[in-house]
């Protein structure tokens, strides 16, 4: 259809809308104008200056716009009724010698109009072509229609609902007093129904409660669904609270069980709330918020709702901030070492450094990693941070050799995470750290924790196997709050468990605790492993340590993690607690 029109077009010497003559028509385009004429949905006539018809033709249209001859010498007014109201622009446009395009609405069809001034001799006026596109539209907006809506429930899907948010939030940046929201509703059980009963049934438990929760809203508001998930946006609200409401009168509807399949489901949806905000910049965080506050919701079980607060935007907030500060820190070398010792229990002598990182951030002040590592695990920033940890342990070890420090150096233990150990360049980024330093291998102990080794006890293996090969000691750290299997463990290629300080701090008044330490100290000591004890606070911890034979303690009944130059101090004394 497309190219008909183009052909016919193209016939008629069209130019494209505000361009220059072209030549005039020839009578061989006349023959083959008419040919066209008769196959094509189009009508083709001319008008003079006063806008009346002078001639007028229909090809393959409804009878309804084929009577057109009676039109000739009449206004073309007439001819276009309710559709000149559009028309009579372009045909000014055109009067003034322009090439005008337009779409026409035309006794109930749409038509799509091209006007081009009269270029024969004689008095001025103008040609015009329009070709039916009703079908090709309606086509047009079922595709559209479709992309645009839920194949399952008809509704409107992700894309147009965050279209519709985007249309809401510009109106809220244009009058302040514009409030709105969204609500997410999650279906409960809904795996349950579909792995059980099948997809199908799934389908229809979804459509039923699409059909309940329709009547809820209001028109101007957006009902959408997306998998087992219904979003509504609430337009127009009159206080914030009204939101609630809403979510009320959701949870309501669906007292009553839906029918699926001549069963009856009691179907109940977890909802989160999100209030409408200039600080939203993307209709994506604002859902995104909702979507918080549903998973807070779920916490407090099925059926349970939450409203997105300050605090939980704060927090966003906050934790997005923290990262950008976090990427900063790494370049101006805000990231500090301290070091805690690690104490011969026998003799009291200091055996190696734990090096534990801390953030000298210029406004909070001294940060442990409990306030940043969680963060950096998750965006990834662990590995330039751990690679730092790396190279500024084995900085710190030439440092103190090349100032004059007794030797034996005591061995630097550093902690890795479970990413840096995934890297597949792990090893070599240690032997790089300890080139250029110029250290042996045996100067450094990895620790990385029982749950990372544990994990992917098998791939993890082979990292671990790299790292021993440069002759260096890896540890399991926090050993006994993870799930260890002993089949593993006796395979695995380290060299020392770390007994977690928790089962220190929990032993007072637990004697069972107690039996668990000594225990892990035997089993240590068969597989062949040096054993050291984490959180030894007080004395009484340190001689039932030593008196279970357990080889080495760390705690602050030692030393809390002190800076470089205080671990420099303890280093000269050679003895530590
Ligand atoms: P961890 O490896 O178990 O490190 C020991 C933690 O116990 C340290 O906390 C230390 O300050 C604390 N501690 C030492 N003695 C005692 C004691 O007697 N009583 C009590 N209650 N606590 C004691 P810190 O420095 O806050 O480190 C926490 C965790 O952060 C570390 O636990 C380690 O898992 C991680 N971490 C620290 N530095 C790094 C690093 O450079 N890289 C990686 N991947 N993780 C690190
Ligand atoms: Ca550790
Ligand atoms: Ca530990």
């Amino acid at each position: 259809m497309g190219l008909g029109w183009e052909t016919l077009i193209g016939l008629l010497g069209r130019r494209a809308p505000g361009t220059a003559r072209r030549s005039p028509r020839s009578g061989e385009t006349e023959v083959a104008l008419r040919a066209a004429l008769a196959h094509l949905p189009v009508a083709v006539w001319s008008t003079d200056d006063e806008l009346r018809v002078t001639s007028f033709r229909a090809g393959a249209l409804p009878r309804v716009y084929v009577d057109g001859p009676g039109f000739v010498g009449r206004a073309l007014q007439e001819l276009l009724g309710m559709g000149f109201v559009t028309a009579a622009d372009a045909y000014h446009r055109a009067s003034a010698g322009e090439a005008v395009d337009f779409e026409l609405l035309w006794r109930g069809r749409l038509f799509k109009a091209h006007v081009e001034p009269w270029t024969e001799e004689g008095p001025a006026g103008a040609l015009t072509v329009v070709f039916d596109i009703t079908e090709r539209r309606h086509a047009e907006e079922q595709l559209r229609h479709a992309a645009l809506h839920d194949p399952v429930t008809g509704l409107p899907n992700r894309t147009l609902f965050l279209d519709r948010v985007r249309q809401s939030m510009a109106r809220g940046r244009r009058n302040p007093g514009h409030r709105f929201g969204i609500l997410v509703l999650d279906l409960d059980r809904f795996k349950g129904v579909n792995d059980s009963l099948g997809h199908l049934a799934g389908d229809d438990l979804l459509s039923a409660v699409a059909g309940r929760l329709a009547p809820c809203v209001r028109p101007q508001d957006t009902l959408a669904h997306m998998g087992s998930q219904f979003s509504v946006l609430v337009d127009d609200l009159e206080e914030s609270s009204d939101l609630v409401r809403v979510a009320d009168r959701f949870r309501a509807a669906l007292m009553r069980p839906v029918r699926v399949r001549g069963e009856e489901v009691f179907a109940s949806v977890t909802i989160g709330i999100a209030h409408g905000s200039p600080v939203y910049l993307a209709p994506e965080a604002l859902l995104r918020d909702a979507h918080t506050a549903m998973h807070r919701a779920k916490v407090q079980g099925p059926g349970a709702f939450q409203v997105f607060d300050e605090g939980m935007h704060a927090r966003a907030v906050g934790r997005l901030h923290l990262e950008t500060e976090m990427r900063h820190a790494l370049e101006r070398g805000e990231f500090r070492l301290h070091y805690q010792p690690i104490v011969s229990l026998s003799s009291g002598r200091l055996a190696a450094f734990e090096g534990l990182v801390r953030w000298q951030h210029p406004r909070r002040g001294l940060l442990v990693p409990d306030d940043f590592l969680p963060l950096a695990e998750e965006t990834g920033l662990i590995l330039p941070l751990g690679q730092w940890v790396l190279e500024e342990g084995c900085r710190q070890i030439r440092a103190w050799r090349d100032g004059g420090a007794l030797a034996p150096l005591p061995t630097m233990s550093l902690n890795l995470s479970g990413r840096q150990l995934a890297e597949c360049d792990l090893v070599a980024e240690v032997q790089r750290a300890l080139d250029a330093e110029g250290l042996a291998g045996c100067e450094l102990d990895l620790e990385v924790t029982e749950n990372v080794i544990m994990q992917d006890a098998d791939s993890t293996r082979g990292c671990l196997a790299g790292l021993r090969d440069l002759d260096l000691g890896v540890s399991i750290d926090d050993f006994g709050t993870g799930h260890s299997s002993l089949s593993h463990l006796d395979r695995l290629p380290v060299d020392t468990l770390k007994i977690d300080r928790s089962f220190l701090q929990a032993h007072d008044g637990h004697p069972h605790r107690t039996e668990i330490v000594r225990t892990i100290v035997t089993l240590g000591h068969d597989l062949g492993l040096e054993v050291i004890a984490e959180g030894i606070e007080t004395a009484e911890h340190r001689a039932l340590l030593t008196e279970m034979g357990c080889d080495h303690g760390q705690g602050y009944l030692f030393s809390p993690p002190v800076d470089a130059d205080a671990a420099r101090e303890m280093l000269t004394a050679g003895v530590a607690g």
